[in-house]
């Protein structure tokens, strides 16, 4: 019997983290993310040529080992790591994407994803700030922005400011439906972004609450988002599959960094790169049409 759908696991379905660090000459294994590694701006661009050999087209900026404080405002250093880095690329490499993750965890000394206001994140004041990064990113050329602190009303904010300003070609890439999880301690401890008082369950959404799942994917389908991200991947099936039945938006998957943990502890060997590349197919099935994954460069060589 003929398949009745397409799996389509491509290497142009797949989106690459991509961690950059400050200063010179430094190129930095991630080891609790395993093969995963960090690079300054000047090596970074060997790396992403490397990816594109490889068959990669887009990628997705983090920073890691910023220097923090209460409110992340190192994030707006005109010479961060992710904004050179941004703009390095877009002139060096005109046929690879580049995405900027859009939130300031990794620059707050709390780890939490905006200002605080007491022991909670403050949503306009933040939403304001990622609303200043956002310009930022945009002028140093990224295609598209990727608010990842799950703040209310950011695709609506972000779209409307873009093109108040001029930017109607930049992308919206939101986490839309980001569960709360210990799957995503292994990047939390790698991009050294420690909670002090955590919160994130406060603004992430509980395992149990589909429905807010799915509404959220609705109001950003309303809202300007050119895709929403389900968070983490192998273990939202259900949710990816009805979203991609309930709505036109396109969805993408991201593998956190604890499902990337739990196929690779012992290395990307054959038999785990084919366990891996197995769930990533049932990602697909289900709906997604992209995935964030740092098997990314590992994996693209079994695949068209
Ligand atoms: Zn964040």
């Amino acid at each position: 019997m003929q398949p009745d759908i397409n799996l389509a696991l491509k290497k142009s379905s797949l989106i690459t983290p991509f961690f950059v660090t400050s200063g010179n000459s430094r190129e930095i294994s991630l080891k609790l993310l395993p093969e995963a590694r960090a690079f300054s701006v000047d090596k970074a661009l060997k790396a992403a040529e490397l990816l594109q050999t490889a068959g990669l087209s887009s990628i997705a900026l983090f920073e890691y080992g910023a220097e923090k404080d209460s409110t992340g405002s190192m994030a707006f250093n005109a010479s961060s790591a992710v904004t050179r880095t941004a703009s390095l690329l877009r002139r060096e490499f005109p046929g690879l994407f580049i995405i900027s993750d859009l939130c300031f965890c990794q620059y707050t000394s709390h780890g939490e994803c905006g200002v605080l206001n007491g022991t909670a994140v403050d949503n306009d004041e933040s939403l304001k700030l990622a609303g200043r990064l956002a310009i930022q990113y945009c002028e140093a050329g990224v295609h598209a922005l990727m608010p990842s602190g799950m703040l209310d009303g950011a695709a609506h904010y972000i779209r409307s400011l873009l093109n108040d300003r001029g930017y109607t070609d930049v992308s919206i890439f939101n986490q839309t439906a980001k569960f709360a999880s210990s799957l995503f301690g292994p990047f939390r401890r790698a991009a050294q972004s420690h909670e002090t008082q955590p919160c994130k369950s406060s603004y992430q959404i509980g395992i149990g609450c589909r429905a807010q799942a799915m509404k959220q994917i609705e109001i950003d389908q309303c809202s300007g988002a050119d895709v929403a991200l389900i968070k983490p991947a192998i273990f939202n099936l259900d949710i990816i599959s009805s979203a991609s039945e309930s709505f036109e938006l396109p969805l993408a998957a991201f593998c956190t960094s604890g499902e990337h943990a739990l196929y690779f502890a012992n290395g990307c060997d054959d038999e785990a790169l084919r366990s891996f590349i197995f769930a990533l197919e049932r990602v697909m099935r289900a709906g997604a049409g992209s995935i964030f994954t740092y098997a990314a460069p590992y994996i693209a060589r079994y695949l068209q």
